[in-house]
Order: structure tokens, then C-alpha cells, then sequence
């Protein structure tokens, strides 16, 4: 079995304790990953702590770190492919998304590399004679990561990118489920040559990541998961007031009008339920369908939901791997048979498939009038589509807000005035108007709600790695005069 190491304070070292991967595929064991003890915690905390205030990481000029990003970025698009199969192997994300999604990482890197010497801070036209006032932008200080198992490399991403760019320095716990890809980039992060600690990646189970997201040290906790673990984060980062950003679920809707080009939109709805086997954040679970399309969209849906090749992760052709824990596919069978027996009716899928490994089929749920159906409020990564139907635009605006999720949405009409309304009423962090799924290191990213706060991508995520020092610098040389009036 191979065998992966942690990364801590710059070098590679094996834990006293360790833990089988499972290959999704198969459910067969595959590497010996390790898992931190608290004392590993406390040493990466201790090293990320000791480089962010050491001159060659805190007198590093903006440029240079922007520079040491930049080939960090060059190095990711050159082992790219050796990534993807590892994270395919690991999580049974298909090799055809993470191939091109790992490329598309670089990207990132390339993007807060150029940010680095752009984090501006200001000067301010005070109102008090004689003197100068500035604000410094100044990094927050050493930042806990806790990313969950999918896209572990893009998640991270969005975190270390930034992050960096801002000055700051970064422990980083993997998800236990797929850590592959993450203590494998460690490897390219020591390439880059930066200092030793200013990044540390270990993995291990919950209590890791509490132990890590509690720790006096940490300044700031950047959080991508479940609503759940981000209530636990919030009370452990409560110990030091830490400040946080949480990437959460969501239960996002798929607006279709009557007037919507209903090829693309079919599409948009396959990828944005199908895609990654429906476990992404920003899966369009709720298809939220005008009643005078309603059947036609779903006898083309079904029909491309029933052709799309289920395979190995590691095949180009497959299009539906399995999904990554056997948690996951006993969570999906079981949501179905729940709404199933509140009156939902199954159009496709809905069983776990018979073969080894964690496969479970594209299911689409038809909910109208079971409002109460588990699927459509319940958030779980699986490629179950639930289905409701609306008369009006008001019908189709209570439908989409009625969740606590606040992640993304998808409108399909071809009525700009309608979609100009639309973007306004709909109640989430991302509104995609005639596309589904589309991401980019330029635009942020992020919800509200049980959706989370903060957002990760574009100028807004280096800002949350920053805070504000004022400067007041008096110019004049004359004595200060009377000493207890404050001026
Ligand atoms: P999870 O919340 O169970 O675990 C996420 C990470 O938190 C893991 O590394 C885990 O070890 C760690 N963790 C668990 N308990 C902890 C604790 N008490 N303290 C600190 N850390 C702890 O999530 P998951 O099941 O691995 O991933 C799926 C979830 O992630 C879904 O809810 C999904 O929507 C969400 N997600 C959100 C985004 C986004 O960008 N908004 C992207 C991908 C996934």
C-alpha cells in the first residue's frame, strides 16, 4: 500500500498513528495515510506561528510572495495529471472533472499571485491639521484550513491562495476521507521554495480538526463543510475569538420558465445535479420547473439521466463515478425511501447499484404536492434531483427562497426584464442566468444562511486574511499643546 506522510514546518514526517484510504471504486483499502495527534497539531500550529513572524516570510516583499505563488501555480499545471488521478483514486471523483479541474487550480494560484502587491491599504483626507493618517493592510496572522473530501485541491485552493498572498501563513487539516491529493501537493508547495512553516498540511479525523480549529494560535479559520461541523468550529474558534469564513451546503434551485432554451437548460440541469455524482455544494438539487414544460423537461431529463455511463472513476468515459464513502450512498437510499413514502414519486434511479464499490444511480424525485419531501429540504451529496412545479414568477420565488441555504441558484427564461427581477428576489450568493456551475478565481464565491459567511475567490477572499491598522503620524514640530484635550 503507499504511503503518505504530513508536512510540518517543511519537512515530511510520519505519524505515530495511521489510518486506512479506501478506493471508492472498489471499498478496498488502497494507502496508510497519517493522523495527527494533538502534539503534531501543536507543532504545525507552533511552525506556521514561528514563520509568519520570521523576516524571510514577514519582510518578504508582496512581490516576492506573489512570485513564489506564481511558481507554485507553474508546478501544479505540471504534475496536474499525476494529481487527478491521485484525487480520482482517492475520492472516486471521475478522472474527466478532475483532470480538468486540477488544471484549472494553476489557475487560482496564478490569479493571488497577481493580487499579492495589489492588497492596497489607504490614506485618509483626516479632518485635524497637521498630521498624516494611513491604513496599513496587514495580514491576520496563522490561518487553520478544514476542508472536506471533494475537490480538496480546489477547495484548498481558494484558502492557501489568498491566504498567502496576503502574508499570512496556513495550517491545513485534509479531509480523513481522500487526503491523497492534498499531502501529495505538500510535496509541490516544498518545491516552490518558501520558507519552511509558512504552509503545513496534516489530516486526520473530527477531532484534528478540532483540536487545530481551537487553538490558542490560530488567528482565523477558513471552514468549507457541513453546517453542522460549522456550528462545532464556531464554539471551538470561540476560545480566541478567531475569526472565521465557512463555505457551507446548500439546497440550491434550478429556475426553468416556459420560454428557456430547454436543450441548454436540460444540460445545465444534468451537470448541475450529475456532475461530480451530485456532491458539490452548489448542485442544483431542487428543479424548480414551470407546470406547462414540466413534462416534456422531464421526459428529456430522465432520458439523459438514464444514458449517462456509470464506470470507474479512473475511465475518460465514465460520466457518474462512485461516490466517495459508503456513508454517503446509505444517506442517499435512505432520503429517497423516506420521500418516497411521503408521496414522492420516483422517475429514475433511486437504488444503490449492485456492484462493488459506492455507486449510486442519477435519481430524480418527482415532489410536486409533498412539500414536506426529506429530499427537498435535507442536504446530501448524491445525484438526487427532487422536482416541484410553479404557476407564476411569485410561485417560483417562494419555492426558491423556501430553504435555509443561501449558496447558488440557476435561472433558465429568456425574458430579460423577468430575469432582471428574478436576480433580485432570489435569495442566494450566486445567481447563474442561462448556465449552471460555472466558477472562476475572479468572482467570488460564498452564501448566507446555513450557507455560510465570508466569500472565497476574487479580491473579497485576500481581504478576509487581512486587517486594518490606522497610523496617525503628527507633522508638525511645534510642542504638543495642552495635554488633556484629545485632538
Ligand atoms: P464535514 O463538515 O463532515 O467535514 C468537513 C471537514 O471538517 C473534514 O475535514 C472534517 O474532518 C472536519 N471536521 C469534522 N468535525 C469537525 C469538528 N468538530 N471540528 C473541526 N473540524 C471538523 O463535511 P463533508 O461531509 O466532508 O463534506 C460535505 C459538506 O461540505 C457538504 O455539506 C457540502 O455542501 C460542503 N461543501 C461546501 C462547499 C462550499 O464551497 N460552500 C464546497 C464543497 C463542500
Amino acid at each position: 500500500m503507499q504511503r503518505f506522510q504530513h508536512y510540518i514546518d517543511g519537512g515530511f514526517a510520519d505519524a505515530v498513528n495511521g489510518f486506512d484510504s479506501l478506493d471508492p471504486a472498489t471499498g478496498a483499502a488502497w494507502a496508510q495515510m497519517p493522523a495527527a495527534t494533538p502534539a503534531d497539531v501543536d507543532r504545525a500550529v507552533a511552525a506556521a506561528e514561528r514563520a509568519f513572524f520570521a523576516p524571510d516570510w514577514a519582510l518578504m516583499t508582496a512581490t516576492a510572495r506573489g512570485k513564489l505563488l506564481l511558481r507554485l501555480a507553474d508546478l501544479i499545471a505540471e504534475n496536474a495529471q499525476h494529481l487527478a488521478q491521485l484525487e480520482t483514486r482517492d475520492t472516486g471523483k471521475i478522472i474527466r472533472e478532475t483532470s480538468a479541474q486540477i488544471a484549472y487550480v494553476a489557475e487560482y494560484y496564478r490569479y493571488y499571485a497577481g493580487l499579492a502587491d495589489k492588497i492596497e491599504g489607504a490614506h485618509l483626507p483626516i479632518d485635524k491639521p497637521d498630521v498624516e493618517v494611513w491604513l496599513r493592510r496587514e495580514p491576520i496572522g496563522v490561518v487553520a484550513a478544514v476542508v472536506p473530501w471533494n475537490s480538496q485541491l480546489f477547495l484548498s485552493a481558494v484558502k492557501i491562495g489568498p491566504a498567502l498572498a496576503a502574508g499570512c501563513t496556513v495550517v491545513l487539516k485534509a479531509s480523513e476521507d481522500g487526503p491523497a491529493p492534498m499531502l501529495e501537493f505538500a510535496r509541490l508547495f516544498d518545491k516552490a521554495g518558501f520558507p519552511p512553516g509558512v504552509l503545513n498540511v496534516i489530516t486526520g479525523g473530527p477531532e484534528v480538526g478540532a483540536t487545530l480549529t481551537a487553538h490558542p494560535k490560530v488567528a482565523h479559520v477558513a471552514f468549507t463543510g457541513g453546517p453542522e461541523t460549522a456550528r462545532h468550529i464556531l464554539r471551538n474558534s470561540a476560545e480566541n475569538l478567531a475569526s472565521t469564513s465557512l463555505e457551507l451546503g446548500g439546497k440550491s434551485p434550478f429556475i426553468v420558465f416556459d420560454d428557456a432554451d430547454l436543450d441548454s437548460a436540460v444540460n445545465a440541469q444534468v451537470s448541475g445535479i450529475f456532475a461530480a455524482s451530485g456532491q458539490s455544494c452548489v448542485a442544483g438539487s431542487r428543479l424548480v420547473v414551470h407546470e406547462g414544460i414540466k413534462d416534456a423537461f422531464l421526459a428529456r431529463l430522465s432520458e439523459k439521466a438514464e444514458a449517462v455511463v456509470i464506470g470507474a472513476p479512473g475511465d475518460m468515459a465514465t460520466e457518474v463515478g462512485p461516490l466517495c464513502t459508503a456513508r454517503q450512498c446509505d444517506t442517499a437510499e435512505r432520503l429517497v425511501a423516506q420521500s418516497v413514502a411521503q408521496g414522492a414519486r420516483l422517475i429514475t434511479g433511486g437504488k444503490r447499484l449492485e456492484r462493488d464499490g459506492f455507486y449510486f444511480p442519477p435519481t430524480i424525485l418527482d415532489c410536486d404536492g409533498v412539500p414536506d419531501a426529506a429530499s427537498l429540504s435535507n442536504e446530501f451529496f448524491g445525484p438526487v434531483l427532487s422536482v416541484v412545479s410553479f404557476k407564476d414568477e411569485a410561485e417560483a420565488i417562494e419555492i426558491a427562497n423556501n430553504t435555509q441555504f443561501g449558496l447558488a441558484s440557476g435561472l433558465f427564461t429568456r425574458n430579460l426584464t423577468r430575469a432582471h427581477r428574478m436576480i433580485r428576489a432570489i435569495r442566494a450568493g450566486i445567481v447563474w442566468v442561462n448556465t449552471y456551475r460555472a466558477v472562476s478565481p475572479i468572482a467570488p464565491f460564498g452564501g448566507h444562511g446555513l450557507s455560510g459567511h465570508g466569500r472565497e475567490g476574487g479580491i473579497e477572499a485576500a481581504l478576509d486574511y487581512t486587517r486594518v491598522k490606522a497610523v496617525w503620524l503628527r507633522t508638525s514640530d511645534d510642542p504638543i499643546p495642552d495635554p488633556f484635550v484629545m485632538r
